[in-house]
């Protein structure tokens, strides 16, 4: 045979997450912590893969060291809670399992793209909730929806990435009363946005809430992600899962940060800091339209966008994430909260990129042409 079957057909429109590998001085383009691990911490790790490590052994499945801390630290029991490759994985397990053909996931785009990439995956549908012009949702419209579609998976990111927009938690709470299907509230920003539904778990048995070590921890490249739910919750859950998907090493790391936390809040609050900056410096330019951000990342809109991500990228090494061909999202390019040299260089870059804007204007040309056919645009 000298052809390959075709796959699922429900892969034909999918798209894959991001395949690119784009590279810059001034990455701000996958909202990551602009720091690696702090010294102490990667001390005490080469410390414990040296002694302690065994790779050769799989990995506890369940991660129950890290389990139990993370348990402990939000006054759960273990039962209550579940480690996975990122946060990505946990999505991905509880689509198996509270999705699939003749399901139905609910999301309010635009919003982190996995909730949908992942159910038309399983064959579970797609409910999209549109979110107001100004990116909050739209309650009424989700009632609505969840009173007549009855979906299985309700999904909201709190803070919502990529437009940084909280859900008022009397929103959240009106959505729990009126359902029985998961509600995954995905905190993957909650750091720094410092504001949870954790509390409301005891009444609601069907809120999941989802975290990560991605962000605030440092810790992107090792995966790592956890959901605090009702015990009976993960135990579905611990039937789709890949059962050895946390390494060893990961477990370690993300126990080490866990354990030091506290090291961390300079980070988030330089971060809360930079992302003051990156608000007030952008919104000063004429032509941005700044959203506000409770998350470590800003998003923003300036028209001919593609142009002004690709001017960034290519003539200042300056690489952020544009979003302007995701429905609703027109014209918007998103920025990750950097260090303050990062932002700065940012900053300076759009200055320049604006100016020339604007003097292509004043002499009557389109900015973009002028750059893109060769011609000086001042
Ligand atoms: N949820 C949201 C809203 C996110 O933005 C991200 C990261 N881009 C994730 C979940 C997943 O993060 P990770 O898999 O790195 O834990």
């Amino acid at each position: 045979m000298k052809r390959v079957r075709s796959p699922r057909p429900e892969l034909e429109h999918l798209t894959p997450y991001e395949a690119k590998d784009v590279r810059a001085d001034v990455v701000l383009s996958a909202n990551e912590s602009p720091h690696n691990l702090p010294g102490e911490i990667l001390d005490k790790l080469a410390d414990r893969v040296r002694h302690d490590i065994a790779f050769n052994r799989y990995p506890d499945p369940l991660a129950t060291r890290l389990r139990a801390m993370i348990a402990e630290a939000n006054g759960l029991e273990p039962a209550n809670v579940l480690i996975g490759n990122g946060g990505d994985e946990i999505i991905m397990d509880l689509v198996l399992a509270w999705g699939g053909p003749g399901r139905t996931l609910l999301d309010m785009p635009p919003t982190f793209a996995m909730y949908g990439i992942d159910a038309r995956m399983t064959g579970t549908a797609v409910l999209e909730v549109p979110r107001r012009p100004d990116f909050t949702v739209d309650e009424e419209a989700v009632l609505t929806a969840v009173a007549e579609a009855d979906p299985d998976i309700i999904v909201i990111a709190n803070p919502n990435n990529p437009t940084g927009t909280m859900a008022p938690e009397t929103l959240l709470i009106d959505v729990l009363e009126a359902t029985d299907a998961i509600v995954l509230v995905d905190e993957a920003y909650f750091e720094f946005s410092r504001q949870t539904m954790r509390p409301h778990m005891e009444r609601h048995p069907h809120l999941v809430v989802l975290r990560t070590f991605s962000k605030a921890f440092s810790l992107a490249g090792l995966r790592a992600g956890y959901l605090l739910a009702h015990e009976d919750v993960i135990a579905e859950l611990t039937k789709v899962r890949q059962p050895y998907s946390v390494n060893r090493f990961t477990q370690v790391a993300a126990g080490l940060a866990f354990r030091e936390r506290v090291v961390f809040e300079a980070g988030v609050r330089e971060a809360m800091r930079n992302r003051d900056t990156l608000l007030h410096g952008l919104g000063a330019m004429t032509g941005v339209e700044v959203f506000p951000s409770e998350a470590n990342f800003v998003l923003f809109r300036v028209d001919h966008a593609s142009a002004v991500w690709r001017d960034l990228l290519h003539d200042h090494s300056v690489l952020i994430r544009d979003v302007s061909r995701t429905p609703g999202l027109e014209d918007c390019l998103r920025v990750t909260v950097g260090s303050e040299e990062e932002i700065a260089r940012f900053l300076a870059a759009m200055d320049e990129i604006m100016a020339s804007k604007r003097a292509a204007a004043h002499f009557g040309m389109n900015a973009v042409a002028a750059r893109h056919s060769g011609k000086d645009g001042e």
